[in-house]
């Protein structure tokens, strides 16, 4: 579900400038761009190494990669997911639902999706008269390779 999405989605973060009486820049478009593009979660390093190589002639900073990004998160259409005390990696919110297994040590994420998980969730939220708007699920520890080294 990803290509004809992607126009809508930078469709609505134009929106969203427009309503809160920003000024459109292009920064927060390519940032956007590169997190719908991508297929990992990604740092802002990656994020910021991925526009040098697709958009060479712009000249954006990591500084101004960080400011969009907690720009795009605040307006909900990238979430960001922490490991490791201070690393933060991030994804478009429009890719379809998916929970999350994180390596705090060098922090790999795989997604994952259960149906028996997903339909507890709704089983539980149904027996407590609750209404799920959404969810995120985070599974933290070491992956395979980092259970290895030591
Ligand atoms: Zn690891
Ligand atoms: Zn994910």
């Amino acid at each position: 579900m990803t290509n004809n999405n992607n126009e809508e989605v930078i469709e609505e973060l134009k929106r969203i400038v427009k309503q809160k009486g920003l000024k459109y820049t292009e920064q927060r478009e390519i940032v956007l761009d590169i997190l719908i593009n991508a297929e990992d979660h990604l740092s802002a390093e990656d994020v910021y190494n991925q526009i040098k190589t697709k958009y060479s002639d712009s000249n954006i900073g990591i500084a101004t990669v960080y400011r969009a990004l907690g720009f795009l998160e605040e307006v909900n259409l990238i979430t960001s997911i922490a490991f490791g005390t201070e690393g933060k990696k991030y994804e478009s919110n429009a890719k379809s639902h998916h929970d999350h297994l994180i390596c705090t040590s060098c922090g790999k994420i795989v997604e994952f999706l259960d149906d028996e998980i997903e339909k507890r969730q709704d089983r539980i939220a149904k027996k407590n008269k609750f209404k799920i708007t959404s969810h995120s699920m985070q599974l933290y520890g070491t992956c395979k390779d980092c259970q290895e080294e030591k």
